[in-house]
């Protein structure tokens, strides 16, 4: 099985965080990547909305889980 590597192509898959559009919910979710995201998503809009979520919706919507720097709030009292 040959691998292509592409140099210079970053396909490190970047953790994806999606917020219940629904008013009352708020719920987080968060998965390791768009595919998972979205999967993740229409299963909870289904059994918990009884409703159902456009992959475009979520793609759009979702937002990049940052990691953890201490560049900027590293001002910290510890
Ligand atoms: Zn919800």
């Amino acid at each position: 099985m040959r691998a292509r590597a592409c140099p210079g192509c970053i396909l490190v898959a970047v953790p994806l965080s999606y917020e219940c559009l629904d008013a009352d919910c708020g719920h987080i979710i968060v998965a390791a990547d768009q595919a998972a995201l979205v999967a993740a998503v229409q299963e909870h809009m289904s059994s918990v909305h009884e409703s159902f979520e456009l992959e475009d919706v979520i793609a759009d919507t979702a937002t990049e889980v940052a990691e953890e720097r201490d560049d900027e709030a590293g001002a910290r009292d510890g």
